[in-house]
C-alpha cells in the first residue's frame, strides 16, 4: 500500500523523534547510574506507547458507525507488566488475557472486568467457573468447551458475553510457529473441514447466550490481505448465524490482533490505519454498527517502544572475527537467539557515556552472556567497533523479548524503567519493574526445599 506524501513525511518525522527520545533517554541512563547496579536494563518510551494506542483507537474511529462498541484489549502476553497495562487502561484499552497469571496481573492493574478478554486454547473447569463469576468476556477454543459453558451457564446466570474462537484456515504467513489460520493450527474451530461449518452454527443456534465469534488470523509475517480475508470469513459466517436463527444473536465481533511489526528501522509500518483501510477494503460492513467490536493487539502497541540496553563486558577476536561479549543474551531475546533468521534485531552502538558511537563499521557478532555458543544477538554485524564499557542498545524489545523472559543459565531478570521527558526536557526513569535478586531466584528454584530430596530411596 503506498503512503500519501504527507503521511510518509509525518512516518519519517516520528521515526526521527523515536530514535532521539532513545539516543537522550540512553545518555541519561548513563548519566543518572541506572546502569551502575546492574549490567542491563530495559527501557521503555511512554510517549510511544501512548502514541501507539492513540493510534490504534484514532484508527478505528475514523472508520466505525458513531456509536458502534468498541473494545481494544492488548494481549497481556506481549508485555504482562502491571504498570503497561495500567498506562494502556489509561489510554483507554482493555486487556486480552490467557492464563490464570494474566487475568491477575490485569485485575492487579485495576482492568474491569467488562474490559477483559479471556482466550487460551485449554483453560481448566475452574479457570472457567472463576471468569463467569467475575463477568468477563470468554472465548471458547472448541466444542469440548462450549459442552463445559452448557453446565456453568446453566448452573449461575452470568454477565460474561460468550464467544467462540474460529480457525478460518485461511492460510500461513511467513512465520509457522506464529501463523494461527494454516489448516491444522491448534486454536479454535476449523471453519473448512468438512462438515465443520453446519456443526457450528447449530452449536450457536442450540445455545443463545453464544453472542461473539472471534478469531486471530494475524501474526507477524502475516500480510494484511490475508489477516483482512480471515476477518472478512468471521464476517460472513456471523451473517449466517443470524440469518439462520432469525435474529441477531452474534452482535460482536473479537477480530484478534496480529499487526505484523517493522523491526528494520524506527518507522512504524504498517499502520493502524492501513490496517484499518484493508479491513475496510475486504469487509465493508465490519464497521457499519451492525457488530460491537473487540481487537487484541500486543505486539503492535508495545515492540517498538522498549530498548535493552546492556554492556559490553570484553572484547576479542577469534578465528578472525570480533565478538563482543554482552549481558543481553537469549534471556531477553529468546526468539531471536533460537531463531535469528527469523526474528532479526537491530544492535546500535553507544560510548561508555551513552553517546552514539562512531567510527568505521567492523563485522562482528554480539555475544550474550548465556553458556551455549548460539547465544548471539547478531551475527558479524557492521558496527563501530566495540571496546569494553561500551553499551550495545537492542531496539524494537517492547513485545515479547525482556517480557517474556527465558531463565535459561538462572541470569537474573534485569529491571525495567519506563522514561519520559518532563517539561524542561530533561529524562525522568520510573521504574515499572524490579531486578530480580539473587535471593528471589534461589527461593524459586526451591532454596527453601533444600533437603527435599534426600529421602533415602524405599
Ligand atoms: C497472541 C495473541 C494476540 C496478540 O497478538 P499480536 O501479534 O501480539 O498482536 C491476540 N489474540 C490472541 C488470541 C493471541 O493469542
Amino acid at each position: 500500500m503506498d503512503a500519501l506524501p504527507d503521511e510518509a513525511a509525518h512516518r519519517d518525522a516520528a521515526a526521527r523523534d523515536a530514535a532521539g527520545r532513545r539516543d537522550r533517554a540512553v545518555r541519561a541512563a548513563v548519566e543518572q547510574g541506572l546502569l551502575d547496579s546492574e549490567p542491563l536494563v530495559c527501557l521503555l518510551d511512554t510517549a510511544g506507547i501512548r502514541a501507539s494506542a492513540a493510534a490504534l483507537t484514532g484508527a478505528f474511529a475514523a472508520v466505525t458507525a458513531p456509536g458502534t462498541p468498541v473494545l481494544h484489549a492488548f494481549a497481556a502476553k506481549a508485555a504482562p507488566l502491571v504498570p503497561v497495562l495500567r498506562l494502556l487502561a489509561e489510554c483507554g484499552l482493555g486487556c486480552e488475557v490467557a492464563s490464570p497469571g494474566e487475568l491477575a496481573l490485569a485485575r492487579a492493574a485495576g482492568i474491569p472486568a467488562e474490559r477483559t478478554v479471556l482466550d487460551s486454547p485449554a483453560k481448566t473447569a475452574g479457570e472457567l467457573r472463576e471468569a463467569l463469576a467475575l463477568g468477563i468476556a470468554v472465548n471458547a477454543d472448541n466444542h469440548q468447551e462450549l459442552e463445559r459453558l452448557d453446565v456453568l451457564v446453566a448452573a449461575a446466570p452470568t454477565r460474561s458475553p460468550l464467544g467462540v474462537r474460529i480457525n478460518t484456515q485461511t492460510g500461513a504467513g511467513a512465520i509457522d510457529a506464529l501463523s494461527t489460520a494454516t489448516a491444522t493450527a491448534k486454536f479454535g474451530i476449523g471453519l473448512r473441514d468438512p462438515g465443520a461449518r453446519e456443526r457450528l452454527v447449530r452449536a450457536c443456534l442450540d445455545r443463545p447466550w453464544l453472542t461473539r465469534l472471534h478469531t486471530h488470523s494475524g501474526s507477524q509475517g502475516l500480510p494484511l490481505a490475508l489477516i483482512a480475508q480471515g476477518v472478512r470469513e468471521l464476517h460472513t459466517l456471523a451473517e449466517e448465524i443470524n440469518a439462520a436463527a432469525g435474529r441477531r444473536q452474534v452482535d460482536t465481533l473479537d477480530i484478534g490482533g496480529g499487526l505484523p511489526v517493522n523491526f528494520a528501522s524506527d518507522e512504524e509500518t504498517p499502520t493502524y490505519a492501513e490496517y484499518a483501510a484493508a479491513l475496510r477494503g475486504a469487509v465493508p460492513a465490519l464497521f457499519d454498527g451492525s457488530y460491537g467490536l473487540v481487537t487484541e493487539f500486543g505486539r503492535s502497541l508495545l515492540a517498538k517502544h522498549g530498548t535493552v540496553l546492556a554492556r559490553v563486558e570484553y572484547t576479542k577476536a577469534t578465528g578472525g572475527r570480533p565478538i563482543a561479549l554482552t549481558h543481553a543474551g537469549v534471556q531477553v531475546a529468546t526468539r531471536t537467539v533460537y531463531a535469528p533468521a527469523a526474528w532479526p534485531l537491530r544492535v546500535l552502538a553507544y560510548d561508555a557515556k551513552g553517546a552514539p558511537k562512531t567510527g568505521a563499521p567492523v563485522a562482528q557478532d554480539v555475544a550474550g552472556p548465556a553458556c551455549f555458543a548460539g547465544d548471539l544477538l547478531a551475527t558479524a554485524r557492521e558496527l563501530p567497533e566495540l571496546a569494553p564499557g561500551d553499551l550495545i542498545a537492542v531496539p524494537d524489545t517492547g513485545a515479547y523479548f525482556f517480557t517474556a523472559h527465558y531463565g535459561y543459565n538462572s541470569l537474573l531478570r534485569p529491571s525495567v524503567h519506563g522514561f519520559a521527558a518532563d517539561a524542561e526536557g530533561r529524562v525522568r526513569f520510573s521504574r515499572a519493574r524490579p531486578a530480580q535478586t539473587t535471593a528471589q531466584l534461589v527461593a524459586e528454584a526451591g532454596g527453601a526445599f533444600r533437603d527435599a530430596l534426600l529421602q533415602p530411596d524405599p
